[in-house]
C-alpha cells in the first residue's frame, strides 16, 4: 500500500487539484510512509496489531479528511480480527467493519462522491467471494479491488455532497473522486501482495 501511494502520488494529487485542494497524493504518501516506519519500529504480533499501528500512523500523520477516515477504517478492521490467522470471511468482515467506520465518522452514503462509493461495492463483492467454498483471502481482495474500481469510476458524473468537492456544486461533475480512487488503489495493492 505504501509503495502504491508513493507511485500514485502525482495522480491522486492531480485528481484532488481538480475538485479539492491538491493534497490527497501527498497526504496518502505521508500517511503510509509513516505507517511503514511504525511497523518496522514496533514489530506487531498479530494482524490486528498491524492494522492498529497503521491506523495510529494515519491518524497522527495525515491532516485533512482522508487521514482520520482511513485511520478509522484500519482501526475498525482491527477490531474484528483475533489470533494469527485471517480467513476469507475475516477479510470480508474486516472490510465491512472498515466501511462502517468510514460511514460513521464521515456520514457519507453511496452517491456522495467519496471513499464510500468505492468501499461499499468492494465490501459487497468481498462478502460474496468469501462465502464460496474455494475462497482465498487473495480472491476476496481481488474481488474487492475490482468492485472498488467500478465504484471509483462511478463517481465521475456525480456532484459531491461531502468533503471539499461539495463546495464546487455541479462543477465537480466530470471529475473522478480522489478518495474513492485511493481506496481502489489500496485494495489493489492488498490483492497484489497476496497473489
Ligand atoms: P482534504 O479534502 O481535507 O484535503 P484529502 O484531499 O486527503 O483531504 O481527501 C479528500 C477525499 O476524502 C475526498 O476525495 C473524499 O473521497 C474523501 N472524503 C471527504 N469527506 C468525506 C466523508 N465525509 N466521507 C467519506 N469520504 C470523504
Ligand atoms: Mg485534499
Ligand atoms: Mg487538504
Amino acid at each position: 500500500m505504501a509503495a502504491s501511494m508513493e507511485e500514485n502520488r502525482k495522480y491522486l494529487t492531480k485528481l484532488d487539484s481538480e475538485i479539492g485542494d491538491g493534497d490527497h497524493g501527498n497526504n496518502m504518501r505521508r500517511g503510509f510512509a509513516a505507517a511503514l516506519e511504525r511497523l518496522e519500529g514496533t514489530s506487531p504480533s498479530s494482524p490486528a496489531d498491524v492494522l492498529k499501528a497503521v491506523s495510529m500512523a494515519l491518524i497522527g500523520k495525515v491532516g485533512g479528511a482522508a487521514g482520520p477516515l482511513y485511520g478509522t477504517a484500519f482501526l475498525r478492521a482491527a477490531t474484528v480480527l483475533s489470533g494469527d490467522e485471517v480467513s476469507p470471511e475475516d477479510a470480508a468482515s474486516a472490510l465491512e467493519a472498515a466501511l462502517g467506520g468510514v460511514k460513521q465518522r464521515g456520514k457519507a452514503e453511496v452517491g456522495d462522491k467519496t471513499i464510500v462509493d468505492a468501499l461499499t461495492p468492494a465490501v459487497e463483492a468481498a462478502k460474496e467471494v468469501a462465502g464460496s467454498p474455494e475462497a482465498t483471502v487473495a480472491a476476496v481482495f481481488r474481488a474487492a479491488a475490482e468492485a472498488a474500481a467500478v465504484g471509483a469510476e462511478s463517481t465521475v458524473p456525480l456532484t459531491a455532497r461531502k468533503g471539499r468537492a461539495s463546495y464546487l456544486g455541479e462543477r465537480a461533475q466530470g471529475h473522478r473522486d480522489p478518495g474513492a480512487t485511493s481506496t481502489q488503489l489500496l485494495l489493489d495493492a492488498a490483492a497484489r501482495s497476496l497473489e
